[in-house]
């Protein structure tokens, strides 16, 4: 979600005349969109404000709270900005703008009054729904990605006791059915063949349309299925035993539904799901795993896990470990507990030592990266379809590119390729990526 947001704030700054530069001397305004999710996301913008400054003062004059000797304006956005508010402007004084999730829109119109008024300090941190994709949605594009996100949903209401999300993002809400599909149609550009539907919540995604009739998930999909430049369909975040039957049927019926499906399972043991407030327990989850492979025999799956939650000992580590390795995940990501301000687990009894949860987190991604060995591996000797991204980052002789189960391939090199889905043979593998060469 944060990628999509930092695209639209490019975009937004390119429509009003601005552009990148590559040297942060160069910069007017530097702008950083940012996240909470955990103590050290949040930190991280403090500390790059930090370097930022010093790298500044090498060819400035003092970065000082006013702009009156002309230092680029400083706006923070996401969900640091949310929750942090005001504080910033205390901690940071050269912080000029503080603005909540849902009023980066308005950033051109913040830039504006803040050249106007060197002393000017701007503080937006409402929440105010899905009135920011009005003002997005005919923003042009500047990416030349061929793999494009889509917010359809934003915020949550399942308030997991260790999530900041329902504060920093607020409720759920869903933008109508026309603005994501008007969005949808605009990616139409020769180059974006793969649309990602995004939201912290995004299975219960509940639009209305024009008639005012609802629209859920299933029912965006078999829109934008039926657009011919949509090759590939993914969706995220989707709550693990709120995938509803229709969206499974779409995954069996439809060719351009990618068969990697992510649901976070977040913990093996009953008693930690529990404490979390995840409503399932791991049986109804292996449940769903089950009927959704009994219908979708192609289906991997991919989580996210949190280890070190309160109170979990090492027979729930265990049971965490257990699910893993049965259900065998293909790609995930995990991460140690970290406890943040204003949730019900931050005040839990038995928060866990830290030692403890670094050695877990070890021992859970050590089965995880395993885990994903053995399965890109079993695609060595494969022809597999991979939608060529890029020239890669390390070797310009490569191309970037990823397969439906989104591993990552690098493969011979042809930039006609690039943005088109290729059959590749697979000739080699690790964890992280697969060789191959184009098989045409
Ligand atoms: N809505 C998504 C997740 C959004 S947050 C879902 O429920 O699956 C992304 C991930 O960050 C979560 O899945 C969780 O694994 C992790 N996370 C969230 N809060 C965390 C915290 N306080 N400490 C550690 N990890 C956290
Ligand atoms: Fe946070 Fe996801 Fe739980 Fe919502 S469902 S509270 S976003 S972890």
């Amino acid at each position: 979600m944060n990628i999509y947001d930092s695209s639209k704030i490019f975009d937004l700054m390119l429509s009003s005349g601005y552009s990148c530069v590559s040297d942060l001397q160069d910069a007017d305004v530097i702008i950083l969109n940012t996240c909470y999710i955990r103590e050290k996301a949040a930190e991280k913008i403090f500390s790059e404000l930090g370097r930022i400054k010093i790298a500044l003062q090498k060819s400035q004059k003092k970065i000082s709270r006013g702009r009156e000797n002309g230092r680029p304006i400083f706006i923070i956005t996401g969900c640091v900005a949310k929750a942090e508010g005001e504080n910033i402007f205390r901690r940071v004084p050269y912080v000029d703008a503080v603005l909540s999730p849902s009023e980066y829109y308005s950033i051109p119109e913040v830039v504006k009054s803040l050249r106007a008024n060197p002393d000017e300090k701007i503080s937006k941190l409402d929440l105010t729904g899905t009135k920011k994709f009005d003002y997005l949605v005919d923003v042009k594009s500047g990416s030349n990605d061929c793999s494009a996100f889509v917010a359809v949903q934003e915020g949550c209401d399942n308030f997991c006791t260790y999530c900041v999300v329902p504060n920093t993002r607020g409720r759920e809400v869903s933008r109508s059915f026309k603005s994501v599909i008007d969005e949808v149609r605009a990616l139409d550009n020769g180059k974006v063949a793969e649309v990602t539907l995004l939201g912290q919540n995004v299975s219960s995604y509940n639009g209305v349309d024009e008639d005012g009739a609802q629209k859920n998930l299933a029912d965006l999909i078999r829109e934008i299925d039926a657009l011919d430049f949509v090759k590939r369909i993914r969706y995220i975040t989707s709550y693990p035993t709120k995938l509803g039957d229709e969206l499974v049927a779409l995954h069996a019926s439809s060719k351009k539904m990618m068969p990697l499906l992510f649901v976070p399972i977040q913990s093996g043991s009953d008693a930690v799901l529990k404490k979390m407030n995840r409503k399932y327990t791991s049986a109804q989850y292996l449940n769903m795993i089950d009927d959704v492979l009994s219908r979708v025999p192609n289906a991997k799956f991919s989580s996210d896990f949190i280890v070190g939650f309160p109170t979990e000992s090492d027979e729930d580590f265990n049971d965490t470990l257990r699910i893993a390795e049965r259900i065998g995940f293909v790609n995930s990501f995990s991460f140690k507990y970290s406890a943040r301000p204003g949730t019900v687990a931050a005040k839990m009894d038995g928060q866990v030592d830290d030692e403890i949860a670094s050695a877990r987190l070890i021992e859970l991604q050590d089965l995880l990266q395993k885990n994903q060995l053995k399965f890109n591996r079993s695609m060595t000797g494969k022809t597999v379809d991979v939608l060529i991204e890029s020239v890669a980052h390390s070797s310009d002789k490569l191309m970037f590119g990823k397969t439906e189960y989104l591993q990552t391939v690098l493969c011979d090199y042809d930039a006609k390729c690039i943005g088109k889905i290729m059959p590749v043979k697979i000739v080699k593998a690790d964890a992280f990526t697969l060789f191959g060469e184009v098989a045409v």
